[in-house]
């Protein structure tokens, strides 16, 4: 059968992959890859920590890492791409798998394929109609991860994640990575969370701060639950120099989001399991974008303009805090659609925390729901006079740079492409790629 659909797979897309998958849902099984496996998982950041990585290893000397960089990251996907690069006996020849995957496929996928590292970022609510409550999701990450005993690289500031840690007691190979408090973490907690209770005995979670969402530093004050060696840790993050430190190595990145800091840590975590170099890893974070709609940046005569997908209220949050970090006037172009793979169900934009808005002088919606998040942000007790609906992709993006302040756009999942598009045919090819 791998034979059959391997001969077709390639330039077929996702239909092999699919094909294949419906006939049998063992057929991971038939692949045999002679290189380690490493996944990522999370609600957000998946996507930028995998091509990240991935680049990481590339420059450190591997040719053939095998990823999926479009995010292609469910059952069916996973099996398209190993469809793509195996043998005609289902043998895959490479220094690396780097593979994204979605949280609900984990445990049917490494049940089949032998993994070696799991990278978990964060647990958000997302596209409920898809994966059903958090809880759920977190539950079916934790059953594979009680018998399994690879690599596991968990935030250990999110209690979410944190809590697989505690899956399997055998495992010796559970490593935490934490981001030291930023100038922006809060005393309370504004955005929407998930985690506020202990994942052990179910008493109240304390924090110190919240760097974003239920991401912070936190405690049980009833079994102790939070103490956990770290692996990995960036210090003294300086937003504006756009530094910071790890193992006592100073480091320049692109973007010093928070949001960003955390994917980075991530990646930081593994490129020091795999002894990649200090130096591949420094020039690596000065310099790589994954530009694909993730903090992309594009620029048009005087004016930037940063790009963000958001799937859910914490990616679009991460956004407007961006957004308000940034000094002088600011305008927003917000695309949101309601396509099948968007979920159809658009209520997620009501745990926007718009009222937080700093100096924010338009808003331009746009997308097949324009007028539904034109109405939320009213609703925060934003100007409506200021707010803007351009339900065409093209109107809006002319809208948004008839103004003079510093732009910022949000898309949802199938609004991204659509909206780099209409960006790029607005600037005409002029783009800033580094
Ligand atoms: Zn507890």
């Amino acid at each position: 059968m791998v034979r059959v659909l391997r001969m077709m797979g390639k330039n077929a897309g996702n239909l092999p992959g699919l094909a294949l998958w419906t006939l049998n849902k063992k057929c991971l099984k038939a692949f045999r890859p002679d290189c380690p496996i490493i996944a990522v998982t999370g609600t957000n950041g998946k996507t930028s920590v995998t091509n990240f990585l991935s680049y990481i290893f590339s420059k450190s000397g591997c040719k053939n890492i095998i990823t999926n960089y479009e995010g292609n990251n469910l059952d069916t996907g996973i099996c398209s791409l190993l469809l793509n690069y195996c043998t005609m006996t289902g043998k895959i020849h490479a220094d690396y798998l780097v593979l994204e995957v979605d949280e609900s496929h984990v445990p049917v996928i490494f049940s089949q394929l032998k993994l070696e590292t799991l990278i978990v970022l964060n647990f958000f609510r997302d596209q409920l109609d898809r994966n059903g409550e958090v809880e759920t999701l977190i539950l079916k990450v934790k059953k594979f991860c009680e018998t399994f005993d690879g690599n596991l690289i968990l935030n250990g500031d999110d209690p979410n994640v944190a809590r697989l840690g505690l899956a399997n007691p055998g495992n010796k190979k559970v490593k935490y990575f934490s981001v030291e408090r930023y100038k922006y973490a809060t005393e309370t907690l504004y955005e929407a969370g998930e985690g506020r209770f202990c994942p052990v005995c179910g008493h109240a979670l304390e924090y110190d701060y919240y760097q974003y969402s239920h991401i912070g530093k936190f405690r049980c004050p009833k079994c102790g639950y939070g103490n956990y060696p770290v692996y990995a840790r960036f210090t003294g993050i300086d937003p504006d120099k756009r530094t910071f430190t790890a193992d006592g190595g100073k480091y320049t990145t692109v973007c010093s989001s928070i949001y960003y800091m955390y994917n980075l840590c991530a990646v930081y975590s593994a490129a020091k399991l795999y002894g990649i170099d200090k130096e591949i890893i420094r020039k690596a974070f000065r310099s790589f974008r994954v530009n694909n709609g993730r903090l992309e940046s594009f620029r048009y005569k005087n004016s930037e303009l940063i790009l963000n997908l958001a799937k859910n209220p914490v990616g679009a949050n991460m956004t407007v805090r961006i957004m308000n970090e940034c000094p002088g006037k600011k305008e927003l172009l917000f695309v949101l659609n309601d396509n099948t793979a968007d979920g159809l169900d658009v209520s997620w934009i009501w745990d926007i925390n718009f009222s937080i808005f700093n100096n924010v002088s338009k808003v331009v919606a746009s997308g097949t729901r324009a007028y539904d998040i034109a109405v939320r942000i009213k609703c925060s007790g934003y100007d409506a006079s200021k707010i803007k609906v351009r339900p065409d992709l093209d109107d809006a993006v002319k809208e948004l740079f008839s103004g003079e302040g510093k732009k910022f756009a949000i898309a949802n999942y199938t609004a991204v492409q659509p909206a780099r598009a209409a960006l790029n045919r607005f600037i005409g090819g002029v783009r800033d790629e580094k």
